[in-house]
């Protein structure tokens, strides 16, 4: 056993010492056996919820409803479901009733595809029901068990299947698309918080070119928010790379298809009010882009944590590649970088005109300034600035 799962391995144990049995289960061993970084690792078992959580001392009970506790160790949080059957999810958010079971053999069955149905046991033994490895070997995406039927349970499956062809560049069975293409309208039903979680991680797939080819090829846009009203998508297919935000996937939307606001985006996919704000900013720098290119301006309004994003925007619109590293060398050497470090402030210049009324043109003035000084007209000096006010002096009204 490797890193991660050595460090869990002690819940296993502990598990079985109980009595219980206790696997790793899901993506944990699609990704170790495909060599990718391992995200979460988590655990399924024969002991019920409330038997984990007197088993254990550090246990947050995130949704003993459906069998699942969150186990703490070593500060790591590790997601420990019970062995489960799910029912349908007629609310289109979670399974209408979850029933515990015995064997693993179900739980494995529940699960949606074969890459993800894989468990190992603590001494690094696959547990493979559905030809999961082969699958991983063939790159194949294919559900467990019948599609039509595993899609009309929870049709977010074809959503995840196609964003697992994002990440993994995995081709869809033939069965398994024959099923997306019957079963796609119910994809309408679905809460549109998790529609917008998979085309989030769609987008940020190294293959999001192939992914974002099967939901055009599947037809499944009609089907998506604001996806149905994109008819751009296959210009958009030629030039997309990964991307890794929704605010980003909002910004290359509207720029796209100016026609779909972002603020019709933002209520369509009921995005936080934190991502409307990051689409409404980046969208304010690739528009000042397009009329001035990269100038001082542009970078001293660009936050430092919107520069990747704004790179990756532009060399996905407009195909000329610019070099983050140069936005980010452009940045440290503006000669100001907020406008506290202006060496002039409104006392300065209120002491300069004694008989002049206090009012917005301090303001108005200091930002006249912070904007000369940004694009290098003035040097921010005291003397030099006061100089300048001196010879453009406010108009009194
Ligand atoms: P990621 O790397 O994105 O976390 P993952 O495979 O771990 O990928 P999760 O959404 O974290 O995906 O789900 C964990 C596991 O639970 C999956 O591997 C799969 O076995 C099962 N699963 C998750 N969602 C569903 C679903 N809608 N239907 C059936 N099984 C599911
Ligand atoms: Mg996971």
């Amino acid at each position: 056993l490797t890193g991660p799962f050595q460090e869990a391995l002690s819940i296993i144990n502990t598990i079985e010492d109980n009595g219980y049995e206790a696997y790793f289960v899901g993506g944990c061993i699609r990704d170790y056996l495909l060599q990718r970084p391992i995200g979460d690792i988590d655990i399924t078992t024969s002991a019920k919820p409330e038997e984990i959580q007197s088993i254990f001392t550090n246990v947050i009970p995130v949704g003993i409803e459906h069998g699942t506790v969150i186990v703490r160790h070593n500060h790591i949080n590790y997601e420990v479901t019970t062995f489960r059957l799910e029912g349908e999810y007629s609310d289109h958010r979670h399974p209408d009733y979850v029933e515990f079971v015995d064997k693993i053999d179900m739980d494995l069955a529940r699960r949606d595809f074969t890459i993800n149905a894989l468990a190992m046991n603590k001494h690094g033994e696959i547990i493979d029901l559905f030809g999961g490895q082969q699958d991983l070997t063939d790159q194949v995406i294919r559900t467990v068990g019948n599609g039509h039927e595993r899609f009309k349970e929870d049709p977010l499956r074809i959503l995840r299947a196609i964003r697992f062809s994002s990440q993994l560049g995995f081709t869809l069975a033939d069965d398994t698309i024959t099923a997306i293409r019957d079963e796609r309208h119910h994809i309408q039903g679905l809460a549109v918080e998790r529609i917008t979680v998979e085309i989030t991680k769609l987008f940020a797939g190294k293959h999001v070119d192939k992914g974002l080819r099967y939901l055009d090829e599947l037809e499944l846009s009609p089907y998506i928010p604001v996806f149905k009203d994109f008819s751009s998508m296959t210009s958009f297919i030629q030039t997309i790379k990964p991307v890794f935000s929704l605010a980003e996937i909002i910004c290359l939307i509207h720029q796209l298809q100016t026609n779909i606001a972002i603020s019709d985006i933002v209520k369509q996919w009921k995005c936080s009010n934190r991502t409307r704000k990051e689409a409404l900013l980046l969208n304010d720098a690739i528009n000042y882009y397009k009329e001035n290119g990269i100038d001082n301006l542009l970078v001293y309004k660009l936050l430092p944590n919107y520069i990747d994003a704004f790179g990756r925007i532009v060399s996905i619109l407009f195909i000329s590649s610019i070099e983050i590293k140069q936005l980010y060398q452009l940045k440290e050497q503006l000669p100001i970088h907020t406008k506290n470090e202006l060496k002039i402030n409104g006392h300065d210049i209120l002491d300069m005109f004694p008989t002049v009324k206090k009012g917005p043109w301090i303001h108005e003035l200091l930002m006249t300034l912070e904007k000369l000084v940004v694009i290098g007209d003035i040097p921010n000096e005291k003397t030099m600035l006061k100089e300048w006010i001196k010879w453009n002096p406010p108009v009194q009204k």
